[in-house]
């Protein structure tokens, strides 16, 4: 499963996290998922529960944050907002857009003790 490889990323970010900042515990994770990153809510939520069992972040909460896609129209010249990878501008109807904003996943905040 894809986002069984993402939670280890995101485990792998706080014990670096950890060391770093020299902090013992994670408590919540805010978690920015972008609507065209493909990555499934639920499916994160079920994994992040395993991955950090024994570990740092053991029973911490995971708050995901879903952030809105956002294109470039190259027609338009301005950016808009699009639901779908591939969909056209809903300005002009031009298929001509590069993605800018939605296709990632972040870490936006971590709460530590
Ligand atoms: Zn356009």
């Amino acid at each position: 499963m894809h986002e069984m490889s993402l939670c280890e990323g995101v485990l792998q970010v706080l014990e670096d996290e950890a060391k770093r900042q020299n902090f013992q515990r994670v408590k919540t994770v805010w978690l920015e998922i972008g609507s065209m990153s493909g990555v499934e809510v639920e499916a994160m939520r079920f994994c992040f529960d395993a991955v950090i069992r024994h570990t740092l972040a053991d029973g911490a909460k995971l708050e995901i944050i879903e952030v809105p896609a956002e294109a470039w129209c190259l027609n338009c010249a301005q950016t808009v907002t699009v639901k779908q990878r591939y969909d056209a501008c809903p300005n002009c109807g031009s298929y001509q857009l590069q993605v800018t904003r939605g296709d990632e996943m972040r870490i936006k905040e971590l709460e530590v003790e």
